[in-house]
């Protein structure tokens, strides 16, 4: 079947673009991936999306979209596209061959790994963890460390106090890339120590997380801890597009909205790298649907 507009991902920015493109009757496919509902739907408050002056919870908001897209007419399929073909309108998941008149590639973005010895690979479900809303509770009463200095640490910082006895947050510069509000509620916390200018070196444990190895400056100390909160950034999901269309140098879409294939368009956390935010991924997931409507109604 010949799909007229099919929106791969499910986050802010997918489903956004499904609201618009189903309330202009386009019946959109959404390819909801390997995260159905996107990264914010691991994140606990939200404060800053307008109209919820109270803030949400990121699984609730995403939940309401989800709704709100199938509402008017949207049809989800549970899969994750692991091949394009653009130039020809079509894609793949596994066997699956899925052709469309319009795509719109919300893709997003995954949480960066830490390269050093002892990560995710070694005590991912042991200790280390990309998501504190997931794993928090499982650190009742223990000590954690969190690693990274931008909004999400500080975020998954202040969330771990409501279960950890201590969380020490490891930041490899002397000052945080976090916004101010953010920065000030970790500083503020009696629960939360910061270590500047210490760079994780080592992961130890056994079965389990027991320590991390650190370099503040000359000196290396061992922390202990039971878990690894990694909060470094990240990276986005455009692998699988990056012979078709143009990246920039860390693999974010240099295209928002149009591309240089017709009928392709992008939006969301895949295409920007400054402002990342549930809101902006929105506006763009809005105004790709937009674009898709034109193009179909030209072409
Ligand atoms: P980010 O702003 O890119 O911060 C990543 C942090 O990890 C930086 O402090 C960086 O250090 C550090 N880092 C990167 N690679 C590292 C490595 N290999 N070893 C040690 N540290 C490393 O990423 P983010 O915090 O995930 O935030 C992404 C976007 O989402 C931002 O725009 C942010 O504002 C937004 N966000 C907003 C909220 C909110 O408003 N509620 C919550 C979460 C995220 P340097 O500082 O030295 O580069």
């Amino acid at each position: 079947m010949l799909e007229q507009l099919v929106i791969i991902g499910s986050g802010c920015a997918g489903l956004t673009a499904a609201i618009y493109a189903a309330r202009a009757n386009l019946a959109p496919l959404v390819i909801e991936g390997n995260q159905p509902l996107g990264q914010l739907s691991t994140t606990s408050e939200i404060e800053n999306f307008p109209g919820f002056p109270e803030g949400i919870n990121g699984y609730e908001l995403m939940e309401r979209l989800r709704q709100q897209a199938e509402r008017f007419g949207t049809h989800f399929l549970s899969a994750h596209v692991d091949r394009a073909e653009l130039r020809e309108k079509c894609l793949y998941c596994g066997d699956q061959k899925i052709q469309y008149r319009a795509t719109i590639i919300a893709t997003g973005a995954e949480p960066r790994m830490l390269n050093i010895r002892g990560g995710r690979e070694c005590f991912g479900g042991k200790g280390v963890s990309v998501c504190a809303t997931c794993d928090g509770a499982f650190f009742k009463n223990r000590e954690v460390v969190v690693i990274g200095g931008g909004d999400s640490a500080c975020e998954e910082a202040n969330f771990l106090t409501h279960f950890c006895s201590k969380v020490t947050i490891i930041h490899r510069r002397d000052q945080f890339r976090a916004s101010k509000i953010m920065a000030e509620r970790v500083l503020n916390s009696p629960k939360i120590e910061v270590l500047w200018n210490t760079v994780p070196l080592k992961i130890c444990g056994d079965q389990k997380v027991t320590h991390v190895r650190v370099r503040s400056g000359d000196r290396e100390q061992d922390l202990q801890c039971s878990g690894v909160f990694l909060a470094i950034g990240h990276i986005p999901n455009t692998t699988i597009f990056k012979d078709q269309l143009s990246l920039d140098a860390n693999g974010y879409f240099t295209s928002i909205g149009a591309t240089e294939i017709p009928g392709v368009f992008t939006a969301g956390d895949c295409c920007d790298a400054h402002y990342r935010q549930a809101i902006t991924a929105a506006g763009m997931g809005a105004a790709a649907a937009i674009l898709a409507e034109r193009f179909l109604l030209s072409s």
